[in-house]
């Protein structure tokens, strides 16, 4: 044998076992930090219906895999048993740790009492997960916060500080499932009610009370409708001034409701309208005069917070929270980071969506 061939012969056999061992690299089992195994990340989002959580979904892959952690990223269609099927299979598959946005928060219990018998660390994220003691962070946003923001809209929508009024306004809350939604609907109604008290704002349907003014699973055409209704029994010869709405796929299907009864024209100008998420569909309606406010929720951010949490948690080091009071969710005060949301109006979009680079310039042609 040549000596040519048999430096080949053996370059062949040492890239081979370099393959069987994987060492390769690519693939690779080693974590970033420290050497240990790589540790899964299950993370289960609820639906893609709102850009919101696409975005939630991507930017935690992207942190949690800038900290050397693999994922599992899942969206469940606003399914329950759907999530509920995706999470046991995220535990079966040996996640270390499952960060959970869910679509009904009190539908996990059975899941979850899985996932901490394989001793896994259970994170709820944006929505409160209830009734269960298997849930050991929480990372949202200051979620009361986000109500006092839409009811402040809509004082200063309508001036309510300089005009006499009485204006009419009609109230719309999240889903009943999602405990996020009652933060928001109190929060905002902590500001509306005296007004309302007071006589100077006034709900014409007397619909009030999340029992009442409810969306189930958020849902956009839901809210259209009871908006066609409300404006059928009570605006055929009233205006209304303004709407509650608390996240923007509602807040457009209040807007197709008032276009259908001549709102948006010279003598009918739209009322103030609220919404949530700066999704990028209700920003364009902002700059089209249509939608007044939103409220903007860097999610990047809070998945960056999440990602920090799990690894000080995995690391036994202290974990980053600032709230131990306010989220009870039946079973005991989860531990909880709640970070700032601000509201977004034609005044400050620009810099706060376009210039953090959340939304880009493009988008919104
Ligand atoms: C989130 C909001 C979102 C809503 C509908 C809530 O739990 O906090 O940001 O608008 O769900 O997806």
């Amino acid at each position: 044998m040549s000596k040519k061939l048999l430096y080949n012969l053996l370059a062949v056999l040492v890239l081979l076992s370099l393959v069987l061992t994987g060492c390769g690299g690519a693939g690779g089992s080693e974590a970033a930090t420290g050497g240990d195994e790589q540790k899964l990340v299950g993370i289960s989002m609820p639906t893609k219906t709102s850009t919101r959580w696409i975005s939630d979904g991507e930017s935690m892959v992207k942190s949690f895999e800038e900290l050397g952690y693999a994922t599992d990223l899942q969206f469940a269609d606003n399914d329950i048993p759907n999530q509920i099927a995706q999470i046991e299979n995220m535990v079966t598959k040996g996640a270390d740790v499952l960060v959970i946005a869910a679509i009904d928060g009190s539908t996990l219990s059975d899941v979850l009492g899985k996932a901490k018998e394989a001793g896994v660390l259970v994170i709820a994220y944006d929505r409160l997960i209830s009734n269960t003691e298997n849930v050991d962070y929480y990372a949202t946003f200051d979620n009361f916060g986000v109500g006092v923001i839409q009811g402040s809209q809509i004082i200063e929508g309508l001036d309510l500080e300089n005009q006499a009024g009485p204006f009419n306004v009609e109230l719309f809350g999240g889903s009943p499932d999602d405990t996020n939604a009652f933060y928001f609907y109190d929060g905002a109604m902590s500001v509306l009610q005296p007004y309302i008290d007071e006589g100077k704002l006034v709900v014409q349907s007397g619909q009030t009370g999340m029992d009442v003014v409810g969306t189930l699973r958020w849902d956009g055409a839901v809210a259209q409708s009871r908006m066609e209704n409300l404006l059928s029994a009570n605006y055929t010869d009233k205006r209304v001034d303004a709407v509650l709405s608390p996240y923007d796929g509602l807040s457009r299907g209040i807007i197709a409701a008032l276009r259908g009864v001549g709102y948006g024209s010279a003598d009918q100008p739209w009322p103030v309208i609220t919404g949530q998420d700066a999704e990028v569909a209700s920003v364009k309606a902002m700059i089209a005069g249509e939608q007044t406010y939103t409220v903007f929720k860097d999610t990047r951010e809070l998945a960056a917070q999440t990602a920090k949490m799990v690894d000080q948690a995995l690391k036994g080091e202290t974990v980053d929270i600032n709230d131990t009071e306010t989220y009870n969710n039946g079973v005991k005060v989860v531990p909880s980071y709640l970070l700032t949301p601000y509201s977004v109006d034609l005044s400050n979009y620009e810099e706060l969506l376009v210039g953090s680079g959340y939304i880009s310039a493009d988008d919104l042609k």
